[in-house]
């Protein structure tokens, strides 16, 4: 149920941006994941596709960048990239890393219809 809150609060920033942007219809939603962030891309579509019904953002499709997850190792400071479950370093076995990318998420573009262009 994460997905739930989470794409409620992406809506907001979706219609927000959009309406600054006086957009009538909203097309494409990039989204940044993180493959930390425990957040299923299916979910998230599905919850945005029942959210929007009735507003301008009906329809859109979103489209997910994947960050892989990395580490950075306390005891060496080898950096490497890891599976969610593979907290070990590499290269000096120490079991000591700190994650310093993949639980990104947030809006990376929206691509918009503006009222300007509805020829
Ligand atoms: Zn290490």
């Amino acid at each position: 149920m994460h997905e739930l809150a989470v794409t409620q609060s992406l809506l907001d920033i979706v219609l927000k941006e959009a309406g600054k942007a006086g957009a009538i219809r909203v097309n494409t939603v990039t989204l940044v994941i993180g493959e930390l962030s425990g957040l299923v891309d299916d979910s998230i579509q599905f919850y945005f596709d029942f959210m929007t019904k009735g507003t301008i953002a009906e329809g859109s499709k979103l489209h997910f960048k994947r960050v892989s997850a990395r580490m950075k190792c306390r005891a060496c400071g080898e950096e490497f990239i890891t599976t969610p479950n593979e907290w070990i370093c590499p290269k000096c076995g120490q079991w000591q890393a700190e994650v310093i990318a993949g639980k990104e998420f947030y809006v990376d573009s929206i691509e918009v219809d503006d009222a300007d262009k509805s020829t």
